[in-house]
């Protein structure tokens, strides 16, 4: 399989299309999953990322009065389903590898996993906390940040796993990606920091940047000109959303930290329905596209959430 930073240098200038799909909820249908991707072959994505969804805690309520606390996945799947991808579709998958849930010890073996189902690339990241709990916590011998899971990864490439020391071992041979965030991550307290930490992954071994969705790509242009002045060389993929329900104004910036342009707000509110809405948001994501493509973007990475049918018109109007 190809790296993903190959497949930019292959591409030589040219504007790459790919897109993130998530797990179903247990117990869902793969098939919908796979035949939502099967309209976006059309435009050739190189590489497709699939979402990896840590446990979740439940607490029920016992007839005793006492609360059972009950360990759930709601998205498993991660691996089946790259691998999936690269059986059915020829694609090279991408799955992202978390800090949260995971010890060191789990990670090694879930790369080795990886290696040996012949995936080459990964995207990195802490993840989120476990919900409901809003403070992340990594395991007991887990990594707390992104960047220690990159240091791992890359020990691994130069074939130093974890208690086996410094023999030649046979290395892997994953190409890194990471996250970022042009409008900050919610936890930073300024950007500067935000900037510092992300160099630090750089700095241990990641070859890309994904980004955080974004409506506005002024924010995109000046993170990437900020990165640059911090000495970050790496691609920098932009991640796009379109809008495709009312709701979704108010949701969105809630979840993701994110500022909804006035001009998008506007054309949102004065819809009557969420299938107006969607064709704002699909009209919306063309302009940003168009702009982004015009100003060089390596790849423009769609999160799809499962849905492609608005992720297909854009890509017509674009590719
Ligand atoms: P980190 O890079 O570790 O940063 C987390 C925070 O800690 C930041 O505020 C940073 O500034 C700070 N920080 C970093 N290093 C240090 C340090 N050494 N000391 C002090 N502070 C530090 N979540 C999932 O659960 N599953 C997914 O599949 C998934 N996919 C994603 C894909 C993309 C493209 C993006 C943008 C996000 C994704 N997320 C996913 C969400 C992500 O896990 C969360 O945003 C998480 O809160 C941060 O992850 P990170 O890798 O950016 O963390």
């Amino acid at each position: 399989m190809t790296k993903i930073t190959e497949h930019i240098r292959r591409a030589a200038g040219k504007t790459i299309f790919s897109l993130e799909v998530i797990p179903p909820i247990k117990g869902d249908n793969l098939k919908n999953l796979l035949d939502n991707i099967e309209p976006l072959m059309e435009f050739k994505p190189p590489f497709i990322d699939v979402t990896y969804h840590r446990e979740e805690y439940i607490e029920r309520p016992e007839p005793d009065g006492t609360i059972k606390k009950i360990v759930t996945r709601k998205r498993p799947g991660t691996v089946g389903i790259c691998s999936a991808i690269m059986h059915r579709f020829g694609v090279d998958p991408v799955p992202h590898v978390l800090c949260g849930g995971f010890t060191k010890g789990e990670t090694e073996d879930f790369l080795i996993d990886l290696q040996y189902l012949g995936i080459d690339n990964v995207l990195v990241l802490r993840g989120d906390p476990a919900k409901p709990y809003k403070d992340f916590k990594p395991k007991e011998n887990g990594h707390s940040y992104a960047s220690e899971l990159v240091a791992q990864v890359c020990d691994m490439n130069r074939g130093i796993y974890l208690h086996e020391g410094e023999t030649a071992l046979s290395p892997t041979d994953f190409c890194i990606g990471v996250a970022a965030y042009p409008e900050k991550h919610f936890e930073a307290i300024d950007s500067e920091t935000d900037m510092r930490y992300l160099k630090q992954k750089i700095d241990n071994g990641a070859e890309y940047i994904v980004t955080q969705m974004f409506f506005d790509n002024a924010k995109y242009f000046a993170f990437v000109d900020q990165c640059r002045a911090a000495g970050i060389t790496v691609p920098i993929i932009p991640g796009l959303k379109p809008l495709s329900t009312r709701r979704q104004l108010d949701v969105l910036p809630s979840i993701f930290y994110l500022h909804m342009p006035e001009d998008l707000v506007g054309a949102v509110k004065a819809c009557e329905n969420d299938q107006q809405a969607r064709q704002v948001g699909i009209e919306w994501c063309v302009q940003q596209c168009r702009e982004l493509m015009a100003k060089g973007a390596p790849v423009l990475h769609f999160y799809t959430m499962g849905k492609s049918d608005n992720i297909t018109k854009i890509a017509r109007e674009v590719f």
